[in-house]
């Protein structure tokens, strides 16, 4: 079996008139006109506690979307259990028949459910149409379809043989389950998660952020819809630390695939050290954690392109992307054009509720992270050495609103300039034009994440020493664009250092990690 690679899923432009936004619009209203019951799915059941938590859009939080029902240690245990019953038959099955339910999945989501996913992305979880769009249907879609051709191609490959001897690999699942933890960043990785470890014929237990149930749970509809059986992935809400200290404890606990922050992955991974003489294998840890991602900008770029990859990089979907640019440095020969641009961009960004679509910013996605930037962005005010250059207003009354901001600092290391932020914040350094090698030793030292980082110039030595020189700084390098966006089967995505393990989401590096292979040697 065969699957060759397939087109990336087409992005629809929702332009005013257009039947996809008239569509969109509808289901957006749909969702608002009810109120959701969100179970858990343990087994192939749905489970309900009674014990609910509340679903509120970010951006409008007096109205209740629905609420999901959390689960206590024995519906995580109930997981585990369900998990293990399904998985000898699902290890087993042929892969063309895992592979058809993962492939009907990706259909269904971008026809039938397209609208319902990318409508609870923009409710649950304060993104516009577009970005919801990039996400929710298209990179999901591209995660479903091109790990089935990655995985195809893994199962392809195949040892020597010699006369007289008969050599084969087999690319058997990991002997457990697998723990996937999703973050509400993303739908597309809620998605990609737990599903490119199923696919390799393991069972998952999969918690996803409170903040992003109400598109994981649709996520979760599809899947059963197109055929997966039950048992093989089971959603359960519970806090992190109480899934976290059953899963590990657990000696069937075979693998964590991982999306969040730099700390609670750390925590884990010592947890699972601790653990480490209980598991009947040593497990798999898989994680994407945090960024401080750069642009570096040289004195020969060209000032326009600059300004983009600055403006879209730092404030699509208000900065809450692990890639999202957060730390510029600007050369001074072009600092005053490009901050005067980039500041004028900003003024056209509308912000409000994403069912307005001509909002391009949103709110932030819970009063935590509004609080932690909020205080990030007084620091700055009250601190005489740096500036606010652009936004710095916030308000919380009707959702988690903060004004897309612009720091600029005299001090490289400034505060702003290290420590992930998560939020519509840029902190600009601007350096002396003809330091570019010294700069550039600055942009890898000054944060000890290495995810993503653009390098704007139209000087190709310029280029070529920055490619050389930041080879550990970032596991996606941008040269002459933006650091987000990275399109599966085109830009495989992750990086080293503090921001993960580097199994590159959407390509077959991160397959080979749910992959426990047996070589079989025959003699005749
Ligand atoms: N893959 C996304 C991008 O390239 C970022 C994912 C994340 O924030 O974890 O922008």
């Amino acid at each position: 079996f065969e699957y060759a690679a397939p087109a990336n899923e087409p992005v629809l432009s929702y332009a005013p008139g257009s039947a996809e936004r008239i569509a969109l619009k509808k289901q957006l209203a749909a969702f608002k006109a009810e109120v959701a019951d969100v179970p858990m799915y343990i087994g192939g059941k749905e489970v309900r506690t009674g014990n609910t938590v509340d679903l509120r859009p970010p951006h409008e939080i007096k109205h209740k979307l629905g609420h999901f029902h959390v689960g206590d240690a024995s519906h995580v245990k109930a997981a585990i259990a369900a998990a293990l019953e399904a998985r000898e038959k699902w290890a087993n099955m042929d892969w063309e028949q895992r592979a058809g339910i993962f492939l009907r999945a990706a259909e269904l989501l971008a026809t039938k459910y397209r609208y319902h996913i990318n409508a609870a992305t923009m409710l649950g979880q304060s993104k516009n149409a577009f970005q919801a769009e990039i996400d929710s249907a298209c990179e999901l879609i591209d995660f479903l379809r091109y790990n089935v051709h990655f995985l195809s191609e893994i199962y392809r490959q195949q040892p020597v043989c010699a006369p007289g001897i008969h050599n084969r690999v087999e690319y058997r699942p990991l002997e457990g389950f697998v723990l996937a933890v999703t973050p509400f960043n993303f739908t597309a990785i809620a998605g990609n998660l737990p599903t490119s470890a199923a696919m390799c014929g393991n069972v998952v237990v999969w918690k996803p952020a409170n903040t992003q149930v109400f598109a994981a749970q649709i996520i979760m509809k599809v899947l059963i819809e197109a055929g997966l059986p039950a048992g093989v992935i089971n959603l359960v809400y519970a806090g992190g630390p109480l899934i976290g200290d059953i899963c590990f404890a657990d000696p069937h606990f075979a693998g964590i695939h991982f999306t969040g922050s730099t700390g609670v992955f750390q925590t884990m991974w010592k947890t699972i050290g601790e653990n480490i003489h209980k598991y009947k294998t040593y497990p798999r840890i898989v994680g994407e954690t945090g960024g401080k991602d750069f642009v570096l900008v040289h004195k020969s770029a060209d000032v326009d392109i600059a300004v983009t990859a600055l403006a879209r990089g730092a404030f699509e979907y208000q900065g809450q992307k692990c890639s999202a640019a957060s730390r510029a440095y600007i050369p001074n020969n072009l600092a005053a054009d490009i901050k005067s641009k980039l500041v004028a961009e900003l003024k056209t960004m509308k912000m409000g509720t994403t069912e307005d679509f001509s909002n391009f910013i949103n709110a932030v996605i819970d009063e935590r992270s509004f609080d932690k930037i909020a205080q990030y962005i007084d620091n700055a005010k009250n601190n005489p050495a740096v500036k606010i250059i652009a936004g710095g207003n916030y308000n919380k009354s009707e959702g988690y609103f903060i004004e897309p901001t612009i720091i600029e600092t005299t001090d490289p290391n400034y505060v702003t300039m290290c420590e992930e932020i998560f939020g519509p914040v840029l902190t600009i350094y601007v350096y002396e034009a003809d330091k570019f090698e010294d700069i550039i030793h600055t942009v890898d030292t000054t944060s000890e994440y290495a995810l993503t980082g653009a390098v704007i110039a139209q000087d190709r030595y310029a280029v070529e020493l920055a490619t050389r020189k930041l080879v550990n700084s970032a596991g996606n390098f941008y040269i002459n664009d933006k650091p987000t966006g990275a399109v599966v089967g085109q830009q495989p995505f992750g990086g080293a250092r503090a921001s993960g393990t580097n199994d590159k989401a959407g390509s077959m590096l991160n397959l080979y990690r749910w992959l426990s292979a047996r070589s079989i040697k025959e003699t005749f």
